[in-house]
């Protein structure tokens, strides 16, 4: 069995979704499970949403009207005969009845805050952006059926169990490789991004997580590959939208993937790879413009082809320096005291170093809790914050001159391992 991943960009639109149908096509559809995500931005728009339902204010009634219009409309776009599709396609597409299923998906979605009661913040996220899984999915089905290309759609919360760590929930690897087990059938095509929890409850992987899910559904399944298609030929040496003359990387170690993407490249989710790397399942990344081409591979292979430097950019992170009040040691004490509040404000932390009395990190704070963390240390230290700061880093540094990215900015941090130069710049 062989994995796919569609993630939001490769089905922005209509003419995203037959795309889909081509590289099918062209890769074969046997044995295949498909994972998708929600299309475009909508999971962005779902999270708009419900920070105005949040508030009170009513206007998210507008905004879920507007997603509905959005489906609907690529909908009534994929009903058009074109190479992919002929009438007769057209017309099995209609027959579907998705057009229905999209509002019984928007009305479900409204029911869930007209009556929600839950002061668990967390908890509604995962019941109200799980919907775009659902809809993109449905549509994308119920598209490739009508196109010959027979999938079953398959409800991920029914094979992706996990803890009730809304928003960022767990695994529980046993029980999913049971049901996963389950599915009948050739091949299947299911969300990315969702799972549940013990009492059916939604619960979701972490933004940007149906790579995560393509690797869980790999694992159970013990595949022969996953395949994750993108809107750039691979992973590249730097992110195109930020670096010039990027090239690709055609053969990377599974150590190598899984350091560039704890960096931050955020091309590939960081938690995809450790479960294909326990069981050597080799993950291709691959452009969904130019199926034929090889993309990059990543597997047990012992050196970066080509080896050169890698670059990569997180932005908007707090830059923190803890000192002590009275002059004295920050020791292991202190450090552990640090990291302890750290990981009670769920900050992932990019760089840190320490000096005999301040430690300095580097942070991103992906559930707006800085000011929690800044009281709690405020309590026995002082902290300087600078917000807004990028943090640059270089694996396979090479000496070569990083001008360009000191000159221009105010360097706050610059770090350098045998292999790998870390910069902090503010932005
Ligand atoms: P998806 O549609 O699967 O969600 P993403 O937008 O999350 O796709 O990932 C693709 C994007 O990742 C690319 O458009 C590119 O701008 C960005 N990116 C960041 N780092 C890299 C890298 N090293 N190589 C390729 N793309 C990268
Ligand atoms: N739709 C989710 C997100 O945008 C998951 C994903 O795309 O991987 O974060
Ligand atoms: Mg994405």
């Amino acid at each position: 069995m062989r994995i796919f991943k569609f993630g939001g960009a490769s089905v922005k639109d209509a003419n995203g979704v037959r795309n889909v149908v081509n590289v099918l096509r062209i890769t074969g559809f046997r044995d295949l499970g498909v994972v998708v995500s929600a299309m475009g931005k909508t999971t962005n728009a779902l999270e708009e949403i419900l920070a105005r339902y949040q508030k009170n204010d009513n206007s998210y009634l507008k905004l879920i009207d507007k997603l509905y219009e959005q489906h609907n409309e690529i909908i009534v776009e994929l009903e058009e005969v074109t190479d992919f599709i002929n009438e007769d396609e057209v017309l099995r597409f209609r027959e579907s009845g998705i057009k229905n299923i999209l509002k019984g998906i928007i009305e479900a979605l409204k029911g869930e805050l007209l009556r929600n009661k839950t002061k668990n913040y967390s908890f509604l996220y995962d019941q109200v952006v799980s919907h775009g899984e659902l809809i993109s999915t449905k549509i994308v089905a119920a598209f490739l059926n009508a196109c010959n290309i027979p999938v079953q759609w398959v409800d991920a919360r029914e094979l992706i169990k996990t803890d009730t760590k809304y928003r960022d929930a767990g695994v529980q690897w046993q029980e999913t490789e049971n049901t996963i087990k389950n599915i009948s059938g050739s091949s299947f095509l299911t969300q990315g991004f969702i799972g549940s929890d013990d009492n059916g409850f939604t619960t979701t992987l972490g933004r940007e997580g149906s790579d995560y899910t393509a690797a869980i559904l790999a694992y159970c399944l013990d595949a022969e590959s996953v395949t994750i298609w993108k809107d750039v030929p691979g992973v590249l040496n730097a992110d195109p939208r930020v670096f010039q003359d990027t090239v690709l990387l055609e053969k990377i170690p599974y150590n190598e993937a899984i350091e560039l993407a704890f960096y931050g490249a955020s091309v590939i989710h960081p938690k995809t790879l450790q479960p294909l790397q326990r069981k050597s399942i080799p993950l291709h990344v691959k452009s969904f413009l130019n199926p034929k081409e090889n993309g990059s591979t990543i597997t047990h292979s012992n050196t970066l082809l080509p080896e050169i430097p890698c670059y990569i950019v997180r932005k908007n992170l707090i830059f923190l320096r803890v000192s002590s009040r009275d002059f004295s040691f920050i020791g292991e004490g202190n450090i552990s005291e640090i990291f302890h509040e750290l990981s009670e404000a769920k900050m992932q932390v990019g760089l840190l170093q320490n000096s005999a009395i301040s430690f300095s990190i580097c942070v991103e704070d992906k559930y707006s809790l800085i000011n929690v963390l800044l009281s709690r240390l405020q309590e026995r230290y002082d902290v300087s914050v600078v917000k807004n700061v990028a943090l640059y880093t270089i694996r396979h540094y090479n000496g070569e001159k990083v001008s360009s990215i000191e000159n221009e900015q105010q360097v706050l941090l610059k770090q350098r391992t045998q292999e790998t130069l870390q910069v902090v710049v503010k932005q």
